[in-house]
């Protein structure tokens, strides 16, 4: 077997940094794709789940478990949710929100935005816009719907009494890191109450990391669905379904979901990210990048797109040589997610870095 392109071969990782196979250190602003908040190898983190392994870590989702009570415990000091369904990622979040607002209206019809991405199997897939993601595996789920993202009018025109829920991230992650705007949020909730329909934020990416829980926090606008996943266990394979009404027992389900090992990373996660008060500390951290060749950067907190006006493929190799690994959001954005136990002062220099890259790559080209 082979792999498609040559990657560095990552080998450990120790807080903010990891390390290839060759011994040379990176700063790690990518965080296994805004997983890893706490950062790699978090003592406190790793203690909780070395004993929780030698406890207990799968019971079977028929029975309760006290780690299940922590969480909720943890969950209830940032969102105030009447249900929690937890799935193993993003897309399956994303794919339980969606089969809880078809069986909670009785309708069909899900619209989503253009450049969404809501994961990749077919309920989550057939929400996710691009044809790169899409093609090869249609024919998809029927009753989607796209409408550009952030078109006040195209949301009205859409949104109608047919309409089971409308799905959004608030900050577009993979589309390049673009923040819905206010009016546009707020039109779709007002729509979604007159029709009975309801309104889905996606904040696998966008939670956690914006300077508060969830970006939608930073509207005034309150979905009837929530979606997280990501960053919420720190690694563990974890994602939860927050909804305002309860959805009838044993209509959806999963072997793996809400396992004792996944409630205890996300409790233990959540305890430290509130112990430290990294959340909020998040939105100060947030860099301008300013040199030729940007168009602009964008995002909120720890949830930064910095916009390029060339494809940006040779800025973050580059980047990587100098010991920096970001990541992409499409052809012209640079992507960093960082742990949120960066610092400010590692943030600015991180700053300087990729103004040095790209000042030094973009020299006397015009
Ligand atoms: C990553 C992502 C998903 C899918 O999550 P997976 O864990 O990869 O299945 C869904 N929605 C958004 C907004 C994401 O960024």
């Amino acid at each position: 077997m082979s792999l498609y392109r040559k990657r560095l071969r990552v080998v450990r990782g120790e807080g903010v940094y990891v390390w290839d196979s060759q011994g040379k250190k990176y700063l790690d602003l990518i965080a296994g794709i805004g997983v890893n908040v706490l950062g790699h190898n978090h003592p406190e983190w790793v203690s909780a789940i070395k004993e929780q392994l030698e406890k207990l870590v799968v019971a079977g989702p028929m029975f309760e478990h006290e780690e299940r009570d922590e969480m909720l415990e943890e969950l209830s000091h940032f969102v105030n949710y009447e249900y929690v369904y937890m799935g193993n990622s993003g897309t399956e979040a994303v794919e339980a929100a969606i089969k809880f607002a078809r069986l909670y209206t009785g309708r069909k019809e899900i619209i989503a935005m253009t450049n969404a991405f809501h994961g990749r199997t077919m309920g989550a897939l057939s929400a996710t816009w691009k044809p790169k993601y899409r093609q090869g595996f249609e024919p998809l789920v029927p009753g989607f719907k796209h409408i550009p993202f952030n078109n006040v009018e195209a949301a009205k025109e859409a949104i109608t009494k047919e309409t089971a829920a409308v799905i959004f991230e608030p900050i577009q992650g993979e589309a390049g890191i673009i923040p819905a705007k206010e009016e546009f949020v707020e039109t779709l909730r007002d729509l979604t109450e007159d029709v009975g329909a309801l309104l889905i934020a996606d904040e696998v990416q966008s939670g956690l990391r914006t300077g508060k829980f969830l970006a939608i926090e930073h509207y005034k606008v309150e979905p009837d669905i929530v979606t997280m996943g990501k960053g919420i266990g720190n690694g563990i394979p974890v994602s939860l379904t927050m909804t305002n009404f309860d959805v009838e027992r044993g209509k959806h389900g999963s072997t793996f979901g809400g396992n004792p090992l996944a409630c205890k990373a996300v409790a233990t996660t959540l305890r430290i990210l509130r112990k430290e008060n990294l959340i909020e500390k998040a939105e100060e951290k947030f860099i301008e990048v300013k040199a030729k060749d940007v168009v602009m950067t964008r995002g909120k907190g720890l949830m930064i797109g910095i916009v390029m006006r060339k494809p940006v493929g040779r800025f973050v190799e580059e980047l990587q040589n100098r010991g920096y690994l970001v990541h992409t959001a499409g052809q012209r954005v640079i992507r960093l997610l960082p742990p949120l136990i960066i610092s400010k002062e590692q943030m600015n220099k991180v700053k300087s870095a990729i103004e040095g890259v790209i000042n030094d790559l973009s020299g006397g080209e015009g």
